[in-house]
């Protein structure tokens, strides 16, 4: 038998978050962002589920080739553009549509003799600072690239530095976005997860949501099931030891945690290098054998400790959920100090992906 941990993916709940995220914006194409392989979810898994998505957006060329391989026709974004311009030729190729985001890049179309037109997302900066010419720089842009023979058309995109936090999170950048592209009729893409469902005035042409679309909360006052958001992945395990401790008895490296009285303590097959993360502290939330536990002692490189004192049917073989169903992602994000993103996208690759389409059982 295998190491018995998987990343059990509901591609139920993968397609009910995504009809959510359309019934949210319904003037709105939705480019589902699979980038970091889908959020740790496996790209091809999450593609085959969404295949009637309006668009795919991701970073890697090869991972956008792939797609296209599979047989996938929508548009298929790269998110960072492209890193050369010989990458140029393979986006038109493959029909990619690029992001474009400094005068380097502009240069390189110029110059570019390509073998079709290219689809074109102009990232503007309207206060994050990361990627994106000065919003007011719009017209001339445009005016340039539309006298590129190689740019069939061009989407306005910008991104937001707080849309997950409140009231007037975006406001300041949704304005200076639309005074800077006032008079421009292009498509408009603008909303993450976070502003799609807080900021109506975000829904545009595009949207963008990820972090939704796997049943997760990216707001921190707000849980997945207010969202009416279904968790996708459940990271699963089960106990391969039992040890029994005496009052004073310590568990893990560091013991850092000492046993308070007489402890029944469950050895669960998963650690940090499947990607739990090892800040997880005492007390952070699993299930197991039905029942709501928690972790004691340091998450070491292959294997956790959890309490079993006061769930007597839990034994050698039972099933651990680390999250999922039973124990929101972010419930543990919050337990570990870090949000639910990092959690999904660190799953590593020894974990094995399962997909299943029944809501009952995890395996
Ligand atoms: C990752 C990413 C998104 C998706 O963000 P979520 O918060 O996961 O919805 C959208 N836009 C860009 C540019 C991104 O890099």
């Amino acid at each position: 038998m295998t190491r018995p941990i998987f990343a059990v993916i509901d591609s139920v709940a993968l397609k009910h978050n995504y009809w959510k995220a359309k019934s949210i914006a319904p003037k709105s194409r939705i480019w589902a962002v699979v980038k970091a392989n889908a959020y740790g979810h496996g790209i091809e898994t999450v593609a085959r589920t969404l295949y009637d998505a309006d668009g795919f957006a991701l970073l890697e060329i090869e991972q956008a080739i792939k797609l296209r391989r599979l047989g996938f026709k929508q548009p298929i974004m790269l998110l960072e553009g492209v890193f050369s311009p010989a990458e140029l030729e393979v986006a038109a190729q493959y029909g990619l549509t690029v992001v474009i985001y400094t005068h380097q890049h502009i240069e390189w179309l110029q110059q570019a003799k390509l073998t079709k037109p290219l689809s074109i997302g102009l990232k503007l900066n309207t206060g994050m600072n990361r990627l994106g010419f000065p919003a007011e720089l719009v017209h001339g842009l445009v005016r340039h690239l539309e006298s590129c023979p190689y740019v069939a058309d061009v989407m306005l995109m910008t991104h937001f530095a707080n849309a997950d936090e409140g009231k007037n999170g975006i406001n300041w950048q949704y304005q200076r976005f639309c005074k800077a592209t006032r008079g421009l009729n292009l498509p408009v893409c603008m909303a993450n997860s976070a502003s799609l469902i807080a900021y109506p005035d975000t829904r545009q042409d595009w949207v963008r949501p990820g972090l939704m679309l796997y049943g997760a909360s990216p707001f921190p006052n707000m849980t997945a099931v207010q969202l009416g958001l279904q968790p996708v992945m459940s990271l699963v395990s089960r106990i391969i030891a039992i040890q029994l401790l005496n009052a004073g008895d310590g568990v893990g490296y560091g013991t850092t945690f000492l046993a308070p009285q007489a402890m029944r303590i469950g050895v669960v097959a998963c650690g940090y290098a499947d990607g739990y993360p090892r800040h997880a502290p005492t007390g952070t939330p699993v299930w197991v054998a039905g029942q709501r536990s928690q972790l004691v002692g340091r998450v070491s490189m292959d294997m956790a400790t959890i309490d079993l004192s006061h769930i007597p049917q839990a034994d050698l073989g039972s099933e651990v959920e680390l999250w999922g169903r039973h124990i929101s992602i972010d419930e543990v994000a919050i337990s570990a100090e870090t949000v639910s993103y990092e959690l999904m996208c660190a799953i590593s690759e020894r974990v094995p992906i399962r997909e299943t389409t029944l809501s009952a059982c995890a395996f």
